[in-house]
């Protein structure tokens, strides 16, 4: 009896299986879909979040910011005008108002920004929409040049004096070695910047605790930068340097935060935008940079000189 049991069952089991087949029109067998797909990139380490903070001019007041980051290990980007280097200047400021400035000096700027990312600024801080293209030139290449000498370091970074830019300035910042520039202007939002060479941020120093919940939070899978910017100098020891501590300490130790510069962030960028992807093979050409790869099987890494295959089904 229970031998005729088993026996119906492995027959209906069988015709089931049978029917099973015919309506999936045999799919079961090895198909040309591919049933991994290429979602988008991740940041180094399958992040997708990144910081940047973004400080101009180069005064002294930098030392006591710098030594806030290393203290929450946050990268900073200081953006350095290379002529008031090691001077005290006296600026004309609104109401004819003048304000007292003071440069990191020459002998400590390896030191300050030993864990930090240097950027130029403009050399003489000229508003370059109000210039000539050959001046532009010169503010930037200057720039590039002292500080690349000072700081033994490939400047590639930039903050636009004033945060003055518009389209045909940006073009003639790509003839230089600068590959990023940013302005003033707030975004209020995470999106990466169409043009590197007009960087708009999230936000400046002041408005940068309206946006951390939001940022905290996130959780998704697409590129995103939360960018902020502004000058050491007016951060003083109040309230607005309160706040200053206050983003710092909720913004470190996240495990799912790329914390850099600028300069680094854009190379990255500009990485991803080398790797080919055709006919379900990623490749990565020789010499350019590691990068992450969001699959819909995972977050995987991609050397140089090496291709995946998306897994076929
Ligand atoms: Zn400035």
């Amino acid at each position: 009896m229970m031998v005729k049991m088993i026996k119906i069952s492995i027959r209906k089991l069988l015709f089931c299986f049978i029917v099973l087949m015919l309506l999936q029109g045999f799919d079961y067998l090895p198909s040309d879909k591919p049933t991994d797909t290429f979602n988008d990139f991740a940041y180094p380490g399958g992040k997708y979040k990144a910081l940047i903070m973004s400080f101009d001019d180069g005064c002294v007041a930098d030392i006591k910011l710098a030594a806030l980051f290393d203290k929450y290990k946050i990268i900073g980007t200081f953006n350095i005008s290379s002529d008031p280097i090691g001077t005290t200047q006296i600026w004309s400021i609104k109401n004819g108002d003048t304000i007292r400035q003071s440069y990191v000096s020459e002998e400590t700027i390896l030191k300050i920004y030993k864990n930090h990312e240097i950027a130029a600024h403009g050399a003489t801080h000229k508003n370059f929409l109000k210039i000539s293209k050959d001046e532009i030139l010169d503010q930037i290449n200057v720039d590039i040049q002292k500080l690349n000498l000072l700081t033994r370091r490939k400047i590639t970074s930039m903050a636009y004096p004033f945060g003055a830019a518009n389209d045909s300035v940006s073009k003639i910042v790509a003839g230089t070695a600068i590959t990023n520039a940013r302005t003033v202007k707030s975004t209020n939002n995470f999106e990466l910047p169409q043009n590197l060479l007009i960087w708009n941020p999230t936000c400046r120093d002041d408005k940068a605790l309206n946006f951390l919940d939001n940022y905290l939070k996130s959780k998704e899978k697409k590129l995103s930068v939360f960018y902020v910017w502004g000058h050491s100098w007016e951060l003083g020891n109040g309230k607005r340097w309160d706040n200053m501590v206050e983003f710092c300490k909720s913004i470190s130790n996240q495990k799912d935060i790329w914390y850099t510069g600028s300069g680094t962030l854009a190379h990255y960028i500009n990485a991803t935008k080398k790797v080919k992807i055709k006919d379900n093979i990623i490749t990565n050409p020789k010499g350019n940079l590691t990068v992450w790869l969001n699959l819909s099987s995972g977050v995987t890494k991609l050397k140089p000189g090496h291709q995946i295959e998306l897994k076929m089904l």
